[in-house]
């Protein structure tokens, strides 16, 4: 078996150990005679398999009690439009209002999504500087009357990470962490909600993991879809209807192996090595440039363009021969970005970089 590089932004990279026991266990789970994918989600084995998977996410990221887990399908752009429909407050739609903070695709994504409900208000947006920053905290203007503030504390697009949590006062803080959960430790008594689409740091798509305060539960506006009411899902042990279950149990395989690496502190050291290296090798080769303010580069995903733009699909044909995958930035920025996600070894950045230093040599 031959495992390649891979630094796709999502759906990324696996452990390979997490796909090796899946392997294992593909046809005969646990000696049933039948596979996790075959049975019902109701059975006493499978709710073992997703109870596992909640309380290992529990103890990465030492949820308090007070705060529910839920799996739910639709990945992360359902939550969009779940997150106004949950937590919009008001009597009327004239009232429902949020604060949202602006940096970059997913944010805007986010913020058209929630206009179809009520009124957003800008509290900043770095749109002017091209999404090369995330505001300061003395930079948000917080309105009095929003229901909640709205971010998006790793933009996987531009490669743009907040390096503080915002201070929203009593205003419940919604951060739309698909793309940096679990890369380090996280105190989660900070937010009122937390969403993550799986695809990227948790494990195969079609599984979004939302993390919620309970005293936010149970005021969806009217209208509202009885699947994208977190109450019912929370009540339901997010099992309402039919569950994606095999993504909710290699998602439990991903939570396992990520304790067996040390958990989330062990993890954040090697993620910052990696980016820190990656970072450093971009900055000291006049031919890579990252336009990124250095306080908000993100660990997870490194944007990188070439000096002469028109190698850069020389780059990715000849990356790609050398085994290294998935380097072309996205469609609507182009260049170059290395998602370099938990799954992502030290190994990789590493061969990465000795890639990089030998294409510019040979072509810069
Ligand atoms: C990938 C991504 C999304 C979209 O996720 P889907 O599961 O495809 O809907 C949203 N926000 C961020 C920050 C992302 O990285």
């Amino acid at each position: 078996m031959t495992r390649a590089y891979n630094f796709c932004a999502g759906p990324a990279a696996l452990p390979t150990a997490v796909l090796e026991r899946a392997r294992e266990e593909m046809a005969d789970w646990h000696g049933k005679g039948l596979s996790i994918m075959e049975m019902s989600h109701r059975s006493k084995d499978y709710v073992s398999v997703a109870e596992k998977a909640e309380q290992d996410l529990r103890d990465l990221l030492a949820i308090p009690a007070n705060y529910k887990v839920l799996f739910m399908q639709g990945g992360a752009s359902s939550q969009f439009a779940m997150v106004p429909m949950n937590l919009f407050r008001g009597d009327s739609p004239e009232q429902f209002r949020a604060d949202y903070i602006n940096t970059g695709q997913w944010s805007k994504k986010a913020i058209a999504e929630a206009k179809r409900y009520g009124s957003v208000h800008l509290a900043a947006s770095t749109e002017s500087n091209n999404f090369t920053s995330a505001p300061l905290q003395d930079e948000l203007n917080l309105s009095a009357d929003a229901a909640y503030v709205h971010y998006t504390p790793n933009e996987t697009i531009g490669g743009v990470a907040f390096d503080y949590i915002p201070d929203t006062g009593d205003k419940p803080l919604v951060a739309d962490f698909s793309s940096s959960i679990l890369s380090e430790p996280l105190d989660v008594s900070r937010f009122g909600l937390i969403y993550a689409g799986a695809q990227k740091n948790i494990g195969p798509a079609g599984l979004c993991v939302v993390i919620v305060r309970e005293d936010l539960l149970g005021q969806v506006i009217p209208g509202t879809p009885t699947m994208f009411d977190y109450k019912v899902a929370a009540d339901a042990g997010s099992m309402y209807n039919t569950p994606p279950t095999y993504s909710w149990y290699l998602a439990g395989l991903v939570f396992e192996w990520l304790k067996e690496q040390g958990g989330l502190n062990a993890m954040a050291a090697v993620n910052r090595r990696k980016a820190e290296k990656l970072y450093s090798f971009i900055d000291g080769n006049d031919f890579y440039a990252n336009p990124v303010a250095i306080a908000n580069r993100s660990i997870m995903n490194v944007p990188f363009t070439l000096a002469d733009a028109a190698l850069d699909k020389t780059f990715l044909a000849e990356s790609e021969a050398a085994g290294l995958l998935n380097l072309a930035g996205h469609r609507s920025v182009g260049g170059m970005r290395a998602s370099i996600y938990n799954a992502v070894s030290e190994d990789a950045v590493d061969a990465l970089i000795a890639f990089m230093a030998d294409f510019a040599q040979k072509r810069g």
